[in-house]
């Protein structure tokens, strides 16, 4: 893709500006990286970060830019410059909201209420660098959010991609935690918690 930067001449554009003294924000490979990765948060995953989709796919503005802050290091700024730009016009930007304006695998609120019919296992993908400490520290959430984990292996690998191609699953001893007194919730497909202590995990893959 293009580079998108911004001018004080020009103001904002794609590629290169028409004075020469533009500022690119957002190189080729990055901005297709956010992309991409705006795309499936909007479209698929939203529930994964914590950001909550209404009935029309709208998510607030400000806490997508966090999200896409704690994991590509880009703002407010870039994320309009992508929106803008959009060679698709995948997505649309209103009253401090942001949505994707087609392609939902997701298209309904998720119930986020706790639910206690958790099952006795559940898996938790992640970069293979990070196991070592996981197993030795315990999984801890990132930044202030919750720790998410998966129903199957499946969605474990899936979301384990995100960090990495070959991404390793570890299996959480879910039964044993509750009866612990550990606290897990359901959030529509993920299952999230505080803090899982290392006792209760074991590396399957
Ligand atoms: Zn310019």
């Amino acid at each position: 893709m293009k580079p998108l930067g911004i001018c004080d001449n020009c103001g904002e554009f794609e590629g290169s500006c028409k004075c020469g003294k533009g500022r690119i924000l957002l190189d080729g490979k990055k901005r297709e990286l956010v992309s991409k990765f705006l795309s499936g948060l909007l479209r698929h995953f939203p529930h994964s970060f914590g950001i909550d989709v209404d009935e029309e796919g709208w998510a607030k503005l400000d806490e997508v830019a966090e999200v896409v802050k704690d994991r590509h290091g880009v703002g407010m700024r870039e994320i309009e410059l992508i929106v803008r730009f959009d060679p698709k016009g995948r997505f649309e930007i209103k009253d401090g909201k942001i949505r994707a304006k087609y392609g939902h695998s997701i298209n309904i609120r998720v119930d986020w209420s706790e639910s206690t019919k958790i099952p006795p296992v559940l898996y938790h993908g992640t970069h293979p660098a990070n196991v070592q400490s996981i197993l030795k520290r315990g999984l801890l959430p990132m930044k202030r959010r919750e720790v998410h984990l998966s129903e199957t292996i499946q969605d474990a690998i899936e979301v384990g991609r995100r960090h990495h191609p070959n991404p390793a699953v570890l299996a959480i001893d879910t039964k044993r935690m509750i009866e612990a007194g550990f606290k897990i919730r359901k959030k529509g497909k993920v299952y999230t918690t505080d803090y899982v202590p290392p006792k209760y995990i074991k590396r399957i893959l």
